[in-house]
């Protein structure tokens, strides 16, 4: 079977995971990982398979170096749905291919990762390679929906037997092309922070009745105030470390004017976090966001609300806390009598810490590239979604998040959307940089 072919094999269980856990088809996901040694034979043979729950999977294959830290290398095995199936050029969990495109759900996001991974140590054991450290493979079903029952009970059980890893490499931002505008070469853009999360309830009380004598201003009125003010008052910008190292490497990467600008951030920084406010994709990178993004008052058209909610969005800049963010976002609503509090307090994450650039394993990375994406230079990027990382905090040195494929604005448009695909050669490449990278394990 052909690296595609395994691909499409995966691509064809519909493993769409819904926070209702009743909307799930388990047989799906049974039926995946039951497919996984009919597909990697050789790994299945050489490496101990662990089933921890219908969600995770996790592999060990024993380096000969017990004196070497381990590398873990993650995906996840879950998508999201696939609506509008009737506007997809291909069934989106057929695994077509077409015109050089593999089609369906998890060719981007992140169905591939796992294939590439296990094709590349397919090939490698195959050609009689030796790792000297401990590689795992760790693989959940419900990265989607936070990743409880997968990463998390992964990490669980590789922090109760002691394991500390050198590295921690997961889906993230890829080898970007045309994304970022001030450089003309490919970057791949390797997270080595991630943003938290949480959401927040606003809550305004007014009095209830009929519409026809209203106050001033109703609950939801108030409501809209106070939303405004967040708006108005974005949290402060600031440079983190990771940001900084990013613009030393756009310095070295971009064309002038940006290379001096770059270049002198300390002096120009005002400058630089202005312009970054501008375009949502940069300041996202600058500053914890705040997306007001749900709302709800009274039920009728005639009828006031005595109650009138929303939902803002937030994801908090590494070096910040969720209780900081919440204060702020109370001081500024106070004022116009409106409350905060925390949506689900066991769904707020916290951001992560900042990997280092400097580690073997960042140099196991780059050196990885020179050879699957020689055109493209590393550049250390903050990551601004989430993913499982946040469960894995305790057992590795330094976590990165960074998926080997090459993407253009066009290309990402097809994560979570219809039409998502993966050309052929991409995903040769793809499979290229973890066999770069496992070579040097
Ligand atoms: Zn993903």
């Amino acid at each position: 079977m052909t690296l595609a072919e395994k691909l499409a094999a995966l691509v064809q269980f519909k493993t769409v995971s819904f926070f209702d856990a009743s909307l799930e088809d388990d047989s799906q996901f049974a039926g995946l990982l039951a497919t996984l040694p009919e597909l990697f034979p050789v790994l299945h043979s050489h490496a101990e398979r662990m089933v921890l729950g219908d969600r995770a999977v996790l592999y060990r294959l024993e380096g000969s170096d017990p004196t070497q830290k381990p590398v873990v290398l993650c995906a996840h095995f879950d998508v999201v749905p696939a609506q509008d199936t009737h506007l997809w050029d291909e069934e989106p969990f057929g695994g077509a291919v077409r015109d050089g495109y593999l089609y369906g759900r998890g060719t981007q996001d992140i169905k591939v990762q796992m294939t590439c991974q296990m094709e590349a140590l397919e090939h490698l054991l195959a050609s009689g390679k030796v790792f000297s450290r401990t590689i795992y493979l760790a693989y959940g079903g419900d990265e989607e929906i936070g990743g409880v029952r997968g990463a998390a009970r992964i990490a669980a059980w590789l922090e109760a037997q002691g394991i500390r890893a050198a590295m921690l490499l997961d889906e993230g931002s890829p080898v970007a092309d045309g994304i970022i505008g001030f450089v003309q070469q490919p970057l791949a853009l390797i997270g080595v922070a991630e943003k938290g999360y949480m959401d927040v309830i606003l809550e305004a009380r007014g009095k209830g009745g009929h519409a026809s004598m209203p106050p001033h201003h109703t609950a939801l009125g108030v409501l809209a105030r106070a939303i405004v003010e967040i708006e108005e008052h974005p949290f402060p910008a600031k440079l983190t470390r990771t940001t900084r190292e990013f613009l030393d490497a756009l310095a070295r990467l971009s064309r002038s004017p940006y290379r001096l600008i770059f270049r002198f951030r300390n002096l120009l920084a005002p400058l630089i976090l202005q312009a970054f406010t501008r375009m949502p994709s940069t300041n996202a990178l600058i500053r914890t966001t705040c997306a007001p993004t749900m709302a709800s008052a009274s039920q009728k058209e005639n009828v006031l609300p005595d109650i009138a909610r929303a939902v803002i969005n937030v994801r908090i800049m590494p070096g910040e806390t969720s209780r900081e963010v919440l204060e702020r976002l109370n001081s500024l609503t106070a004022r116009h009598g409106v409350s905060v509090h925390v949506s689900a307090p066991e769904y707020v994450i916290e951001p992560s810490a900042e990997s280092s650039t400097s580690s073997e394993g960042w140099r196991m990375l780059v050196r990885a590239l020179a050879i699957s994406h020689p055109e493209a230079s590393a550049v250390p990027f903050l990551f601004t979604a989430g993913t499982d990382t946040k469960h894995y905090h305790k057992i590795a040195d330094d976590i990165y998040r960074f998926t080997p494929l090459i993407q253009t604005p066009a290309d990402l448009n097809g994560v979570h959307n219809i039409n998502e695909r993966v050309s052929l050669s991409n995903l040769e490449r793809c499979m290229r940089f973890y066999m770069s990278l496992l070579e040097q394990c």
